[in-house]
């Protein structure tokens, strides 16, 4: 990956001399775990360019990250196993403190020579961490010479690691991965309306008001599909069947509707569907002509007419943003619109992003990934990023909107 185009805002990591430094690194190992072993690397994968950059310059090379939500310290989020994979995709030898801060770590800061790295154990497990307390901030400071953050998945979060230390460490960047993702979603938020379509689905309506409500200012055409449709369905007074909708969010969906009538915004919604008699994978789909459905079946999918349509829009778009998917992709009857929504982005001219943790592994096993411009892998990061809310973590680099 090379390094993305300069903001001027965003301090760059390949402007600063490393050498001999104690370079800081906070990243987002947050990882998918299963009995103690690292499910998905990708995480620790997108980390890579800035740690072997910082490595290849000579740094001292201090990682941390937090790893789920530990209340005080739980060995089964111990950040070792995600440590191991590192240290075998960088082929090298990753001392594993067993604390995140403490007269230990000081310690085996101060015995670290150039190229060497250290790994703190999980940050969350000093209770100061999630409270962004000035003590931790200024401990996890005293470690560094240089703070980079390359945490985009946690840049939302006012926490020492992510956020406070920043305020005590005179030299810091941004991470190469928090680079491409302020790069390529500030292209979004100046995205032409002309041209712009946003495709949101997933599962709830709740989840994404807030992103729907910064669409509809921006794009020429918003196209909703997921469970999330069948709420906006309902409050046009359709019949969703068996299909869970948010009651109480009917409402917010019907003052949505609303707002894009008097914006102009062309929302889109399903005209069939791929329903199913009972929420089970193997109940077989049946396909239902109609943006009505009968009371006994619900909706798992879009229908076909609806992915065609979807995909026209997409085709002659400039600018597509993808969040969540049209349906319940993890079983294959239902995949059908979630895969050929990622197909029509990835082969479209528009300048693409997708984000959401599902979305992205949709994108991922529709095996498209690489005709994306850009997956943003922030999760509630870049969904909060995208609705314009302040970013603490970029905010400590002294990045402004
Ligand atoms: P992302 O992680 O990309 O932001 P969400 O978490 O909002 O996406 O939504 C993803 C989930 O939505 C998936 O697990 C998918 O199964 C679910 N989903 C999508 N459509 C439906 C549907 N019609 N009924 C039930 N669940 C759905
Ligand atoms: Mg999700």
């Amino acid at each position: 990956m090379s390094a993305p185009a300069r903001k001027s805002t965003l301090p760059l990591l390949d402007t600063l001399d490393l050498g001999g430094k104690r370079v800081f690194v906070r990243v987002d190992f947050n990882v998918p775990m299963h009995e103690g072993r690292v499910v998905d690397d990708s995480r620790i994968r997108a980390a890579l360019p800035t740690l072997e950059h910082c490595l290849n310059q000579g740094a001292k090379l201090i990682i941390a990250s937090h790893l789920g939500r530990p209340k005080g310290i739980d060995p089964n989020l111990s950040l070792a196993p995600a440590g191991e994979v590192l240290a075998g995709l960088l082929r090298r030898e990753i001392i594993l403190a067993d604390e995140p801060i403490g007269d230990g770590v000081t310690k085996l800061v101060r015995d670290l020579r150039e190229g060497q790295i250290l790994m703190l154990e999980n940050v969350r497990f000093q209770e100061g961490e999630e409270k962004n307390d000035e003590t931790l901030s200024r401990q996890f400071a005293a470690l560094a010479d240089v703070w980079v953050n390359d945490a985009f998945g946690a840049a939302h979060r006012a926490h020492a690691s992510t956020s406070g230390m920043g305020q005590h460490v005179k030299v810091k960047a941004a991470g190469f991965l928090v680079a491409a993702e302020v790069e390529a979603l500030t292209r979004l938020l100046a995205a032409q309306k002309v041209g712009y379509v946003t495709v949101l689905g997933g599962a709830k309506v709740s989840d994404k008001i807030a992103v729907i409500e910064k669409m509809l200012g921006k794009v020429e055409s918003l196209l909703i599909g997921g469970a999330m449709a069948y709420t906006f369905l309902a409050a046009m007074g359709k019949s969703t069947g068996s299909s869970r909708i948010e009651t109480a969010h009917v409402e917010t969906a019907r003052s949505l509707i609303a707002t894009a009538l008097k914006r102009g915004v062309d929302l889109v919604l399903p005209v069939d569907h791929g329903c199913a008699a009972k929420f089970d994978a193997a109940s077989p789909r049946v396909n239902v002509d109609s943006p009505d459905m009968p009371t006994e079946l619900l909706g798992l999918d879009i229908g076909p007419r609806t992915l065609a349509l979807f995909e026209r829009k997409i085709a002659t778009a400039k600018t597509v943003f993808w969040n969540g998917p049209m349906g319940v992709f993890e079983w294959s009857a239902y995949a059908t619109g979630t895969f050929g929504v990622a197909r029509a982005i990835a082969g479209s001219n528009a300048f693409s992003v997708v984000g959401g943790g599902d979305s992205v592994r949709a994108v991922n096993e529709a095996g498209v990934a690489s005709s994306i411009s850009h997956l943003s892998t922030g999760g509630g990061a870049s969904l909060e990023f995208v609705e314009g809310r302040e970013m603490p973590g970029l905010y400590a680099l002294g990045w402004r909107r």
